[in-house]
């Protein structure tokens, strides 16, 4: 073993601590075939941990061919959708609650339009889908005239982007809507999915022919991501490990061209050549980045958090300023019961 997620010190709410236990106790967990690495195609695969930051059984995998870390086996669908649906927001519950969240969706919907606008992607997009919405703040971020539709498994979540006008569907009703769309976000989402390659093709049926996929997923080399411990980085809930070269490469497995990436592990796709891709050659050692994680001392994490907030505060002041309030502003209007 090389990772001892255990070692990480998780301070956990009543709640969560509740839930996990209840799901432990129960076997929630069902486990579906082993998979091929779905970077490269390879299935020789080294230990890397046995278990998740929770303490759930898991076993994490290390691609010997190309470094793509993931969870395999991994859980069956059904198991997935129930998780999803009934567990998640106990068993992941964050600390900003429903507002703190909305704005920080919100900013990232600024975020994008940003980058799509210096990419020179920005013209002629008309209409946005937003899959994995939560609570719909990235969507209500994009331009009213935009028609704006976003799908997730959590009916309270969807219920709080509906009470101020948004259109948040639940995800059992995907596969059969039948409109395209010029822009489709993935934010914090294909790390979630059993099979990033058949969701890619999946989530791509749904484009216009000229549109365009802009997703997000944790970056194990950015730096924005170092305010957290690397054991943290290992939680149930995130099957893959992506670099920008393995996030290319499962893109185009799905027949998507890669149109930007950094290693932020933000990137535009777009329906396109899969040969734009290099297997396995053009794909860095993942592991070697998480050895070199972990072997970072407290106080050069700690100096990563502050870098990290530091930045965050100096965007507040500046260009992001006007976002911020735009995103506070919006977020009062959500009415919750018993609010
Ligand atoms: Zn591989």
């Amino acid at each position: 073993m090389i990772l001892k997620p255990d070692q990480g010190k998780i301070s956990i709410s009543d709640t969560q601590r509740r839930r996990i236990t209840e799901l432990k106790a129960g076997n929630f967990f069902r486990f579906r075939k082993p998979d091929p690495c779905f970077a490269c195609g390879g299935t020789e695969f080294t230990d890397v941990c046995s278990e998740d930051r929770y303490g759930f059984q898991l076993e994490y995998v290390h691609c010997t061919d190309c470094g793509f870390i993931f969870a395999n086996p991994y859980y069956t669908d059904e198991c997935l959708t129930e998780f999803y649906t009934k567990h998640y927001t106990e068993v992941y519950g964050r600390g900003g609650g429903v507002e703190g969240t909305f704005v920080g969706e919100f900013m990232v919907g600024r975020k994008i339009t940003r980058l799509l606008r210096k990419l020179g992607l920005y013209e002629g997009i008309s209409s946005a889908l937003d899959y994995g919405c939560a609570y719909g703040g990235t969507l209500a971020a994009l331009p009213e005239s935009w028609r704006r539709a976003g799908y997730d498994f959590d009916p309270r979540q969807l219920a709080v982007g509906n009470s101020i006008g948004l259109d948040l569907r639940p995800m059992s009703e995907f596969a059969s809507a039948p409109e395209r769309y010029k822009l489709i976000t993935m934010i914090q989402v294909l790390e979630h999915l059993p099979d990033p390659v058949q969701s890619l093709r999946e989530v791509a049926s749904k484009l216009s022919p000229d549109g365009l996929i802009y997703l997000e997923v944790p970056g194990l080399r950015a730096s924005e991501n170092r305010r957290y411990d690397i054991h943290l980085a290992f939680k149930n809930c995130h099957r893959h490990m992506f670099t920008a070269a393995s996030l290319r490469n499962v893109a185009a497995a799905a027949g998507l061209e890669t149109l930007f990436v950094n290693e932020s592990l933000e990137a535009v796709l777009r329906p396109g050549s899969p040969k734009a891709a290099a297997m396995p050659a053009g794909l860095e050692d993942t592991l070697g980045s998480v050895r070199g994680r972990l072997r970072e001392t407290p106080v050069k994490r700690r100096f990563f958090q502050l870098l990290h907030d530091l930045r965050r505060y100096m965007h507040k002041l500046g260009a992001g300023r006007h976002d911020f309030a735009d995103a506070r502003k919006m977020a009062r209007q959500i009415k919750l019961e018993g609010k």
